[in-house]
Formats: C-alpha cells, structure tokens, sequence
C-alpha cells in the first residue's frame, strides 16, 4: 500500500496547478458570483486536454483513470472554486454515462462538442414528487410509430437539473414501464418541440436551474441510452458524477481551510496572531483530520475504480464523508476568519453555501447512510411503509 502519489500523476497534478494559476486564478471571485456557466473556462480546460479524461481516445477523451480526473477537479479548485464544475460536467456527470452506455450514433453526435467545450450535457432525474426516492418518477416513454417516425413521445417535468437553463442536450430519467425494472433513459435536445423551460430559479450557491418540461417530446429510437431495465446501470454509472461531487466538497472545504490559516497566521487580536490561541488551533487539528481522513476515502474509492466504475459502497462512504467535512471545514474555516469570513470580499461564504448543496445533490447524506447501513448489515433495507 502506498498513500503517495506515482510520479506520474504528482506530475499530472503539476501539470494542472500550473494552467490553474496561468488560466484562472484571475477572475476566480467573479466567476463565484455568475450563475453563467464558464464557456471561456471550458474552452480552455478542452485545449489542455482536462475534458473527457476517463473516456477512451477513441471518443475523444485522453484515456485516463478516475484518479486522473479527481486529481484535475481538486486541482483546479485549490485555485478556482467555481471552475471545478467545467470539470464536473466535461469528466464526471452524464458525459460519462454517454460514454459509457452511449452507442456509437449517441457518442458520435454529442460528444464532440461536449468535449471541445462548446456545450454540456444535463442529468434529469428529479422531479417534484420522485426526489430521494428517484425510482417514484413519472415521465413517461410512450412508443410511438407511424411512417415517418420511429420511437417515443415523452412527456413530465424534471426539477433542480444542474445546468438545465443553457444545457443543449438532457440525459432524462424516463419510465417505459411500471416499477424499477420500467425505467430507463433518453437523450433529449434542448430544442427539441414540446420542450418548455420554466422560470429560472436559484440556489442558495447563486447556480440556476429552471423546471423542465417535456410534453409530447418525440425521441427518436436511436436517442434511447438506456432502454427498460436500465435504471441499475445508470446508478452505477452515477457513481462516477458522486465522486466528482465528492472531491469539490472535499476541495471546497480545503480551499477554504487553507485561507483561514493563511488568515490566522497574519491577523492579529489581543495582541497576539489568531493561530496563537489554543481555542483555534483545536479547530484548525480537527479541521485538519477531517480534511486528510476524507481524502482517503476519496482517494480509495477513485484508485480501486482505477478505468471503470467505482463501487457503490465505497463511493457512499467518500461521498458522505466528504460532503459533511466540506461543509464543516468550510463554515469553521468561515468563523476564523469572523466578518472578513463571512463577507464577499473572500471566497470561503462561497465554499460554505457551495458545500452545504452537495450534502443534499446526488444523493443525500442520509440515502448514502442507507446504503452504507446496507453493507454492514448485509441486507437490504426497503425505505417504503407497508401500504
Ligand atoms: C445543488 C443541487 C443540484 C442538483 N442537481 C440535480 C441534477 O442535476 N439533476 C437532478 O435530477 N437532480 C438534481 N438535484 C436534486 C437532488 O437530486 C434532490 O434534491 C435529492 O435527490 C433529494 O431530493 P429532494 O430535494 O426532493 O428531498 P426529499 O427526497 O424530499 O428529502 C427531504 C429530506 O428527507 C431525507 N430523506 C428522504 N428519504 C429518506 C430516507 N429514506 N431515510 C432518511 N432520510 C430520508 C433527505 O435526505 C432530505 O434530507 C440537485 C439538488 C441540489 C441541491
């Protein structure tokens, strides 16, 4: 067992520090404060080659493992929080279940431009009475044929889609069928007739989202990524789009630490340096253990997925662990540094609304424990009441 780096990728994550710091470093707070999404960023990130980098060459992707791209998102975020998302959409969410599961017509249409930083790609799962209990969805496939067209009229609404108010193609959870083994999905285009966005909404991180509407949608056949008996597969492909999550909590959190130390080391109170009171130096230590035990389970489930999928038990547990230290390391590191914290002037307020999303996204921190709580006991627990 080794806990270090190989010299491959301590020079990988070099390699990204460097174009960081060059690229993005200026406008990092601005880009906080923009619910745009950062083409510019994007386009950049697909010259240095940081979009597609766990899909094969043969997609256009670089060929890389999971740890490559954990190592690219928490290394862009050390200097640019916001920018690790263009690294989320163009390595982690439904660009990896298209790569993974797409045919080859699928991947030949999308992914060009997905990878070349000229547009993402959605995941709608959610919808207003089908959060946590995802398989609870209603949008409907309905198969459809006639001469001219051969494949499925869809129709529901989609809620809190990341991206949902500029993406140019939706990767939607839909039901071909009833119960779990009827759900499958679809690749629907922005543009597509029948597809309505409602008004836009905001987090409480400043992102945007907006309600999607499908009525009647026609998805040709061919659009079909996962058809009836789908829904396992798409989960374990999720898998990838938590880990992802997880490293931004993690890294997120550890921007946010790094500036509170920074912070106690040069303000002064009493007379003495803030790091000089022993009331802070018990949170920096616990901050600090918080930080490194998250990283190995991070680290452990990216490594152990090595070119494929990581598992869902050890990705529950980073992703869990993760989520809570982001948000914990990021609202301490908030209070260290007092009103300078919690103001605009710094980045760590962002760090801490960013973070506490992520304890809620992709899966909670109390459906994770679920899953976890499955594993332990080596059973599963049904989540329904008798009815
Ligand atoms: C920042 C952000 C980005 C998102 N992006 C997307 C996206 O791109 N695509 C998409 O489809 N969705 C997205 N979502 C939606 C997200 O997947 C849902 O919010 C999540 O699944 C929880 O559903 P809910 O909000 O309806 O909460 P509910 O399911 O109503 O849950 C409410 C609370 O009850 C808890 N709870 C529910 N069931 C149980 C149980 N069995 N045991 C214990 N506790 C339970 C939950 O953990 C939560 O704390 C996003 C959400 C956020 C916050």
């Amino acid at each position: 067992m080794d806990f270090q780096l190989t010299p491959e990728q301590a020079q990988f994550r070099d390699s990204v520090l460097a174009f960081s710091r060059k690229h993005l470093a200026a406008g990092a707070r601005a880009r906080a404060h923009t619910p745009d999404y950062p083409w510019d960023v994007a386009k950049l990130m697909a010259k240095q080659g940081l979009l597609g980098l766990t899909l094969p060459e043969a997609d256009g992707g670089q060929g890389g493992t999971l740890m490559d791209a954990v190592i690219a998102i928490e290394t862009v975020a050390s200097v640019c929080p916001r920018s690790a998302d263009v690294v989320q959409a163009g390595n982690f969410g439904p660009i990896r279940v298209l790569g993974e599961y797409g045919s080859p017509l699928q991947k030949a249409k999308y992914l060009k431009r997905l990878l070349s930083g000229d547009a993402v790609i959605s995941v709608g799962m959610t919808e207003p009475d089908a959060g946590s209990a995802v398989t609870d969805l209603k949008t409907s496939a309905t198969p459809e044929k006639s001469a001219d067209f051969d494949g499925y009229r869809i129709n529901g609404t989609k809620i809190f889609t990341t991206h949902s108010a500029y993406a140019d193609v939706i990767l939607a959870y839909v039901r071909f069928g009833p119960g779990v083994g009827g759900i499958g999905s679809v690749l629907i285009e922005k543009g597509a007739p029948g597809v309505r966005r409602g008004k836009p909404s905001a987090f409480m991180s400043g992102e945007e989202w907006a309600e999607l509407h499908f009525e009647n949608v026609k998805v040709p056949r061919d659009m079909v990524l996962l058809g009836e008996g789908g829904f396992k597969k798409q989960m374990a492909g999720f898998n990838v789009e938590r880990l992802g999550n997880a490293s931004r909590s993690l890294a997120l959190g550890r921007y946010a630490f790094e500036r509170a130390r920074d912070w106690a080391l040069q303000r002064k109170q009493f007379g003495r340096l803030l790091a000089e009171f022993q009331g802070l130096q018990w949170k920096f230590a616990d901050m600090k253990m918080q930080l490194d035990a998250a990283q190995l389970l991070l680290y452990r489930a990216a490594s152990n997925a090595d070119r494929g999928l990581p598992s869902p038990e050890e990705t529950a547990i980073a992703k869990a662990y993760c989520n809570r230290t982001g948000f914990d390391v990021a609202n301490e590191a908030l209070q260290v540094m007092g009103a300078m914290g919690y103001s605009q002037e710094e980045l760590v307020e962002y760090c801490a609304r960013r973070c506490r999303g992520w304890m809620i996204a992709g899966g909670s921190i109390e459906i994770l424990k679920n899953r976890i709580a499955e594993g332990v006991f080596g059973r599963s627990f049904s989540q329904r009441g008798s009815t």
